[in-house]
């Protein structure tokens, strides 16, 4: 192989040894995806939003966002179950670029990826102990998940991800919901695919082991929008695409239909400003039509202290470094008004 191996990682079991999850916070994080399980089955009529930056860059940011989000929690809790973003891995469309807190815990240095494991891990406790949230991550790295599995109530399957075996199939071990997006071309058949295998049962190699998945009855479709062969953001939230995909379950036999609308990405054109506005259309698109409502489970929201974003090295407190968020007022009043709307 063209690598150099520098030094050898602690595995999973030896970081948890080193950053043992007490009995009192895994109580915590099981209560959180149990409420989420009870609302992606239809059992709980809340919605969920997961909320939080595009990238948890850093700890002290991060935890004062999340903080923010607990007395809103409180005030919301009969409509909504908020879930904060702590992405801890990016998935760079060209390889370059920010890979997240997992590669530079400090995204002013040069990648330290033991330093990585171990403050991903601290940042993930940290939040449940300090906020009693568990957080929602994105599965970049199936083999990686183990360091994480103890603290996560959400997990997300990228874009660019979605299509490839081992992440469906590690998906099809998950404990808590694995939301599947739909792929950047937007093909939504790749992601009914990926939902479908992450939804069974397989044997298949795992970090060395062989291994048998019971499946996941509550993988389900997040929608971010697309982009076309010219390049161009196309959304997928509008009213005739929930439709398509109520019918698309029907037809797939799935568990739990559900959908997340990812009001970012493809879906806003990386405008975070149209965030409210797309959240709103889609509580409309409920009124109008049950089904959808009923189908349309949750939202995904990129939110920060800050509003928009800047480069590496900005040193702007609370400002993300990846894609551009909602700055912490408008998050505050759009949980609010969405509240309303419920
Ligand atoms: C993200 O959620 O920040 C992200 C990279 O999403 P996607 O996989 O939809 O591009
Ligand atoms: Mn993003």
């Amino acid at each position: 192989m063209r690598m150099e191996f520098s030094r050898k990682l602690p595995d999973p079991t030896e970081t948890k040894d080193m950053l043992p999850l007490s009995e009192e916070l895994t109580a915590a994080v099981k209560k959180q995806t149990a409420e989420l399980k009870a609302i992606l089955s239809g059992q709980s009529d809340r919605i969920v939003l997961i909320i939080g930056p595009c990238s948890a860059d850093s700890e002290d940011s991060v935890l004062d966002y999340v903080s923010r989000l607990v007395p809103v929690q409180e005030k919301v809790k009969d409509r909504i179950l908020i879930v904060p973003r702590i992405y801890t891995n990016k998935p760079r469309t060209t390889g370059e670029g920010y890979k997240g807190l997992v590669h530079q815990p400090d995204p002013n240095a040069r990648p330290n990826l033991l330093r990585g494991i171990i403050t991903t891990r601290e940042l993930h406790m940290r939040v449940v102990k300090e906020t009693g949230f568990a957080g929602a991550d994105e599965m970049l790295y199936p083999e990686n998940y183990p360091y994480l599995d103890d603290l996560l109530g959400y997990v997300a399957v990228g874009a660019r991800s979605v299509e490839d075996q081992q992440h469906r199939l590690t998906a099809s071990a998950v404990d808590c919901p694995v939301g599947m997006k739909n792929p950047t071309s937007g093909d939504l058949t790749v992601m009914m695919n990926g939902i479908l295998a992450a939804q069974h049962q397989h044997d298949f190699i795992y970090r060395s082991w062989e291994g048998h998945s019971l499946g996941n009855p509550y993988a389900h479709a997040i929608l971010r929008g697309y982009v076309n062969q010219q390049g161009v953001s196309y959304p997928n939230y509008h009213y005739e695409t929930l439709r398509h995909l109520e019918e698309l379950y029907a037809r797939w036999e799935l568990r739990n239909p559900a959908a997340v609308i990812d009001c970012n990405h493809a879906n806003s054109g990386k405008n975070p400003f149209e965030q409210p506005r797309i959240l709103k259309e889609v509580l409309l698109s409920g009124r109008s039509n049950p089904g959808i409502r009923k189908l349309v489970k949750g939202f995904m929201i990129e939110s920060y202290l800050e509003d928009g974003n800047q480069p590496v090295g900005g040193g702007v407190y609370g400002k993300s470094i990846t894609d551009a968020c909602l700055g912490w007022d408008k998050s505050e009043r759009l949980i609010y008004d969405a509240a309303e709307m419920l």
